[in-house]
């Protein structure tokens, strides 16, 4: 201690083995020295024949041996490109347009030339591209186009265990594939933990072991549960920074949100330290973080100066970074997790697996023996913690990949051959969801909007909701809705000037709720020529808000593509609301007399979000985005509507009660899921034969 923090306990610590660390010297080698420096270049012949060998492969090593970076390079300078593209896959958005770039510039070639990405909304790849890293879904949609993946000659499945819900219809898929195209070699890329599990699948194929090259990390447990993981995690950091000898910190946190707290925390916690101590170099890391800063976390600190990179996820394993001796780790991450009670899909903090916990640790043992500081007990790791992660596929929603399985033709999805297949009712939940939504017709075909559907990158509400402003004739707002929706919090409120921000944001709120709200401050934007300036001043990400303007134009090109005609409902804000209903009327719920609402489909409760424009309003009905769990279960993105909507647009889904024996006015309030009710059609039931 000693060490002039605040008066909150700081975390007691407990060795669990090892000696103290010692710090070595960084690195100033060449771009090509660096290259011939990772532990892969010396295997670099025998990778090559393992690959012309083998038509699968499964490679495993530490990560930081240079498996993303090289093994494409290695196949493109061999030869492999003359006869189609490499494709890489990455689970996550940034770690693909992270090591895109990285490779440009290793290949010496501009990012979009020989080497380029392919993420959701943002393709850099043109005619020239030979090496393309792209995130798993894209690989899949492409596949949902050109079946045999006929343009590339080798795929690689880079870090398949973290067993996305794409890389596992992608294995399935993949598997089969290899049987027909002969020449196609697959590479797939694991923790040492699954690599036999992978290669049994894929027909008991040959292990490629990369040997690692770490260093001894020492494991500290703290003696008690922390109550509060933030403010321990925080202490743990100026801790480090004030006693323990040179080298970065790796901190890992759930979000974007705690990150960003975390980084403001850490600011002004440096600034009353005054100048006495060393600087220190605060780098967040997050998906919807901007381009610009994301390049920063790989600079090396200046000399005499640390930095803490604080990051989620994503730094265990898919992308890494160079100097880091000492991790903090809570023991959290925030998952996709399927809520059966909700019927929907949450983001929710859960604590990680073993596995995770024992990768996070050996990103301090990167560059010389390091410490990883846990702050959770050392029972607690034993015995609260599961070994490994359960796939995303057992975990959420699997809509979008019914209609895309069954875009592909596959209608028979009970026998198709997943590596850890998904729960049967989880497959005929999403179905009873497409079937609700047009999607699927009483046979549990694809029909003619589910086909369009699936030509939409994004969840079947969303691809529902903008289908239906097409003939409600409102498309264009939709359009900026969807976009707008999907690029994170745009509103920005930092922690010193949360009033004013607060006050700016209330100015754009909108008495029909937040979707439009969404939509105003998108085309308040738009009327000052999508300024900066403007966005700085009104509390705005301007980042998030580039993002929209790209998510939009993507859609408009599909849009454009099917011919469907993008109109605007001039001030009909009924067209809109109607347009969200089509997709989002499962998300209904209703006023609560005894407080906030209940959900219309579960009858659970829920609350309005304090930053919701119609926090003060709550409106009898309402539709929400998505719930998200912190201190309540709270509605993101709400928007008052007419419960009658809800018969009109989801005629599969609700129904008045009794029409003929009550008021109209009292048949509105009584609208309810058909569900539970009735039964599905006869033909959903899961019968081997269809399913
Ligand atoms: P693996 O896939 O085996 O985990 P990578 O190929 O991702 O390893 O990384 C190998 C090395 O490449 C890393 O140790 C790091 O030094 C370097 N590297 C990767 N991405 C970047 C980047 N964006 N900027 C700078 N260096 C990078
Ligand atoms: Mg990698």
């Amino acid at each position: 201690r000693g060490t002039g923090l605040s008066a909150q306990s700081v975390p007691e610590w407990k060795m669990m083995h090892g000696k103290a660390g010692k710090y070595g010297h960084r690195s100033s080698l060449s771009i090509q020295q660096q290259r011939q420096s990772l532990p892969i270049f010396r295997l670099k012949n025998e990778l090559i024949k393992a690959v012309h060998e083998n038509q699968v492969l499964v490679v495993i090593g530490e990560t930081g041996s240079g498996k993303t970076t090289q093994v494409t390079q290695y196949l493109a300078e061999e030869g492999y490109t003359t006869r189609g593209k490499i494709a890489c896959t990455q689970p996550r958005r940034v770690a693909a347009e992270s090591v895109a770039k990285r490779v440009a510039e290793e290949f010496g070639c501009r990012l979009g030339e020989e080497v380029g990405y392919s993420i959701r909304f943002d393709d850099h790849t043109g005619p020239e591209t030979v090496i393309k890293y792209m995130t798993d879904g894209m690989l899949l949609r492409e596949i949902l186009v050109d079946k045999d993946l006929s343009s590339y000659s080798v795929v690689m499945l880079d870090e398949a265990h973290e067993r996305t819900i794409y890389t596992d219809i992608l294995f399935g898929l993949l598997k089969h594939l290899i049987r027909r195209r002969t020449d196609l070699r697959l590479i797939v890329t694991s923790a040492t933990l699954d690599a036999e599990k992978f290669s049994g699948y894929f027909f008991d194929c040959n292990i490629f072991t990369i040997p690692g090259r770490t260093f001894p990390v020492e494991i500290l447990h703290t003696k008690q549960p922390e109550s509060d993981y933030m403010d321990a995690a925080l202490i743990t950091v100026l801790q480090i920074h004030l006693t323990e000898p040179e080298g970065d910190i790796l901190l890992f946190l759930t979000g974007q949100e705690e990150i960003e707290h975390a980084c403001e925390c850490l600011h002004e916690r440096m600034k009353a330290f005054g100048d006495d101590i060393p600087e220190l170099m605060i780098c967040p890391v997050y998906s919807a973080l901007p381009t610009e800063m994301q390049s920063k976390i790989f600079e090396p600190a200046p000399a005499g100066k640390r930095k803490v990179v604080v990051a989620t996820n994503i730094a265990e394993a898919s992308i890494t970074i160079d100097g880091i001796y000492y991790v903090v780790d809570p023991g959290f991450a925030k998952l996709n997790v399927y809520n059966p009670k909700l019927g929907l899909d949450s983001l929710v903090i859960t604590p990680i697996s073993q596995a995770s916990a024992k990768q996070r640790a050996g990103r301090a043992g990167r560059t010389g023996p390091g410490k990883c500081y846990r702050l959770y007990t050392e029972s607690a790791y034993r015995n609260e913690m599961p070994p490994t992660t359960t796939p995303e596929i057992q975990r959420v929603n699997l809509g979008w990949m019914v209609l895309n399985m069954k875009a592909m033709g596959i209608n028979d999805l009970l026998s198709f051959d997943f590596m850890d297949p998904p729960a049967s009712q989880a497959l005929l939940s999403a179905m009873k969801q497409l079937y609700s939504l047009g999607a699927l017709d009483e046979e549990g075909l694809l029909t003619k909007i589910g086909r369009k559907m699936a030509e939409f990158p994004q969840e079947p509400p969303l691809s529902k909701m903008l289908l239906a402003s097409v003939d409600l004739g409102c498309s264009d707002e939709i359009l900026t809705i969807i976009a707008m929706i999907q690029t994170g919090n745009i509103f920005y409120r930092p922690r010193e000037k949360q009033a004013q921000a607060d006050r700016k944001r209330s100015n754009f709120f909108q008495p029909e709720g937040d979707h439009i709200t969404l939509l105003t401050v998108y085309e308040a934007w738009k009327a000052k020529g999508f300024s900066g300036p403007w966005c700085f001043e009104n509390f705005i990400q301007v980042t998030c808000l580039r993002r929209a303007q790209d998510v939009r134009k993507q859609l408009l090109e599909i849009m454009d593509k099917y011919k469907l005609d993008v109109v605007s409902s001039g001030n009909d804000s009924t067209k809109i609301g109607k347009a969200l209903t089509a997709g989002f009327f499962f998300h209904t719920a209703r006023k609560d007399p005894k407080g906030g609402y209940r959900t219309l489909a579960d009858n659970q409760q829920v609350y309005i979000h304090p930053s919701s424009a119609l926090f003060h309003q709550q409106p009898e009905w309402v539709i929400y985005h998505e719930i998200v769990m912190t201190t309540k279960e709270y509605m993101r993105e709400v928007t008052a509507v007419e419960p009658r909507w809800l018969v009109e647009l989801a005629p599969r889904f609700y129904r008045s009660v009794d029409p003929m024996k009550v008021s109209k006015r009292k048949r509105q309030e009584r609208i309810e899921p058909l569900y539970d009710r009735h039964s599905e059609p006869n033909s959903w039931r899961l019968s081997k034969r269809r399913w």
